[in-house]
């Protein structure tokens, strides 16, 4: 016992809080509290000049070496209106910032809802006292659920044998989302206090989804977590969830960070969409957090992963091939419906400056004639992807970034898609006086108007003109406007939907029969090694959409069909679309990615530095490759040199990155862990000046 002890009643704590990245604060600061606090609690703490929120991690005997007990704050008030955050919860958010290289704070305090932050101990008390008070949740419609298919039962029987994270490889129409309910459903019988969590890419996107849930699970209370919610209802949502009384979590990828006490199975819908990679912050994968949280879960009670895609990720493929997954294919589409038939335009041998091959165009003047729809898919939103001028050579692009400036001729604007910088389209070529400046490129709100010109004479069943409409970023901006449209697709108030890969994502579309890829090549041939798993997904989901009511189609006497337009028709993938042999494809992408080392195969990081002048931000990362000597794991590692980021220049910061590549991931997870305090002690260093951020992405979607 030395003098400096606190006096009995006092215990010491360490509590995590946000901290400025790259600090150096360290994870959590070290307090006093007169109040016994158990680990997960949730307090207020000074910090500096003001008060924040914590969260108790854990209670120490004595203080750390080194600090001065009569320098050390205590701990506020305490919100233990709330029950602590469970262990198993702590440790996920523990796992994810050392594997995300972030600062624990940093993804612990940003994993509860922001309006928690600046909550008084009495506000909560009245808001939990609401929830507790708050009428039972309406019960749903009386539609009784479908008896499940041959394949459903097989597949739930299988779930139900199993505790491996399994993925469902089901084709796209074969009933995943029944399969999910039925799962639920059997855990919420079994369990009285079970808790799913079902995770989407776009929660906007799918409100069918949402609505077969509410409807199905209405006395259980459902509730959504995404970034769409106000500060109120997110709150509202996480405490339901946080209390146990939400039986059924639906959200997008930040509720992988949810507290579920009695968390038994977790669900996560497309799991190829890159959307689950957060693109800020700390840049985490909820897929792969999905499968880690499960593991950590089932060592309290069992806890069950489903991972669902009719085109997995190859990451997910590969852990399947090795028995690490377990693989349920649902091959065939409920009501026995045919996947659509390949149609490949070969654009060599159409007229010159063909933009939609009038074949196309007459076989969606005969499906509108019948009363069918067709999807026109472009993955390019505006007009034109640039203006141009053919006398100087000048063209549109954006001022802070080295990008075009996109054309968009409904309000006369050239836009940059990169930093939002908007400018009225010049009357003549702001070099050479040229009058005459013209789009280059086609986006959709071009195809949208050449449609609706090429389809002027055509007629729908009821004798009126055929119907086009766009659905992209820009026509969904306002609220409700998405919804308006999907529903009057449902509807059938649209003949011909034109629209961005949004158009492509799990819609259950009942009367389309033909999906067009008008501009499909791009994707063939980028740099991106992802490229060609990202556009075969595409297309197999678009061409998902058509053909879904089987009895509509037989109905109809019509075929369904996936126009795709290309110059490079022999290319192999479209060999694999063409049987809709996902599996093939998967096997050759793979065959090359482990030639090349690639994920799934070797393991990568990319640092990315901003700055100034490009040569500050590739100073920068020279340093600190330089200052990676000798770590951990340094030798079981490639550092690449320094590049400009594809897009070199956004917003006037200059971009540069680093690629890092391992066979091992432990080496570079071990590496990583080394370097991250290393990198922070650069910035004392006068080379550096000039710098204004960086960060490490880890598992990165897109180099
Ligand atoms: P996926 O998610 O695999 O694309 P869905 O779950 O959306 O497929 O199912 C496709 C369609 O089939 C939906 O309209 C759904 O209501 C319907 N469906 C699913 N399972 C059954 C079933 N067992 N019996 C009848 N209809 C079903
Ligand atoms: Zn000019
Ligand atoms: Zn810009």
């Amino acid at each position: 016992m030395t003098e400096l002890q606190p006096p009995s009643s006092a215990i010491w704590v360490d509590v995590v809080v946000t901290t400025p990245a790259h600090s150096g604060l360290g994870d959590s600061l070290t307090y006093r509290s007169e109040r016994p606090l158990t680990p997960g609690a949730l307090v207020r703490v000074p910090l500096g000049t003001r008060e924040t929120l914590g969260i108790v991690w854990t209670l120490r005997d004595e203080p750390p070496a080194g600090l001065d007990p009569a320098q050390t704050r205590s701990v506020g008030a305490t919100l233990d209106a709330i029950p602590p955050l469970n262990e198993r919860w702590r440790e996920l958010v523990a796992f994810a910032a050392r594997y995300y290289q972030r600062a624990l704070g940093e993804v612990a305090l940003s994993a509860l809802p922001p309006a928690l932050r600046d909550l008084q101990t009495e506000q909560l008390a009245r808001r939990l006292k609401k929830l507790a008070a708050s009428a039972p949740p309406p019960s749903g419609t009386d539609n009784p659920p479908p008896a499940p298919s041959p394949d459903q039962e097989q597949a739930l029987e299988t779930l139900r044998a199993t505790i491996q994270p399994v993925l469902l490889f089901g084709t796209t129409g074969s009933g995943k989302t029944e399969v999910y309910l039925r799962a639920a459903e059997r855990l919420l019988r079994d369990d009285p206090h079970a808790q799913v969590l079902v995770m989407v890419p776009e929660i906007n996107l799918t409100p069918q989804l949402e609505a077969r849930f509410r409807d199905r699970f209405a006395a259980h209370g459902v509730v959504s977590l995404h970034s769409g919610l106000t500060p109120a209802q997110r709150l509202k949502h996480w405490l339901t969830a946080h209390l146990g009384q939400a039986r059924i979590v639906l959200g997008t990828r930040m509720a992988i960070f949810a507290s579920l006490p009695r968390l038994r199975l977790i669900v996560v819908d497309e799991e190829h969409d890159p959307s689950y990679k957060s693109q800020e912050g700390a840049r985490y994968s909820a897929r792969d957090l999905a499968v880690y949280r499960a593991r950590l879960e089932s060592g309290h009670t069992p806890c069950q992963v489903l991972l669902g895609s009719a085109t997995p990720s190859l990451e997910s493929w590969h852990a399947a091939e090795q028995g690490r997954y377990l693989r349920l294919a649902m091959p065939g589409r409920i009501g026995g419906g045919a996947l659509p038939r390949l149609r490949l335009v070969d654009m060599n041998h159409q007229p010159r400056h063909t933009v939609i091959a009038p074949a196309l165009v007459q076989a969606m003047v005969e499906r509108a004639a019948r009363g069918e729809q067709s999807l026109v898919l472009l993955n390019r939103r505006g007009y034109a992807p640039v203006l141009a001028c053919h006398d100087c050579g000048w063209k549109s692009d954006c001022p802070h970034c080295s990008a075009h400036a996109v054309f968009h001729k409904i309000d006369r604007t050239l836009r940059c898609h990169h930093c939002g910088h908007t400018t009225r389209v010049p009357r003549a070529c702001p070099e050479c006086g040229n009058l005459d400046i013209t789009p280059l490129g086609r986006g959709t709100e071009q195809i949208e108007e050449q449609l609706a010109g090429l389809l002027a004479d055509a007629r729908r069943p009821d004798g009126q003109p055929v119907r086009v409409a766009r659905l992209d970023a820009d026509t969904t901006r306002t609220k409700g406007s998405l919804e308006s449209r999907l529903a009057d697709m449902h509807a059938g108030e649209v003949d011909v939907l034109v629209g961005t890969q949004m158009v492509a994502k799990g819609h259950d579309f009942r009367r389309i029969t033909l999906v067009a890829s008008i501009n499909t090549d791009g994707g063939l041939f980028a740099s991106d090694y992802r490229a060609p798993e990202r556009l075969f997904a595409l297309l197999m989901q678009a061409a998902g959409r058509a053909g879904r009511d089987a009895a509509f189609v037989a109905e109809q006497g019509s075929s369904v069909e996936l126009w795709v337009q290309t110059w490079y028709p022999q290319h192999p993938l479209f060999a694999a679309l063409a049987r809709h042999d996902y599996p093939a494809f998967a096997a050759q992408q793979l065959e090359e990615r482990a030639a090349a080392q690639m994920p799934p195969y070797g393991h990568q990081a990319l640092v990315r530095a901003e700055a100034r002048t490009q040569e500050a931000a590739q100073a920068w990362l020279t340093l600190a490759s330089q200052a990676g000597d000798g770590l951990p794991g340094r030798n079981h590692l490639t550092l690449y040199p320094p590049v400009p980021t594809t897009i070199q220049r956004v917003a006037n910061v200059e971009r540069a990155q680093m690629l890092l590549e391992s066979p091992s991931r432990p080496a570079l997870q071990a590496f990583l862990a080394a370097w991250q305090p290393v990198l922070q002690a650069l910035r004392t260093r006068p080379e550096t000046r000039g710098l204004i951020r960086w960060a490490i992405d880890v598992d990165p979607l897109s180099i």
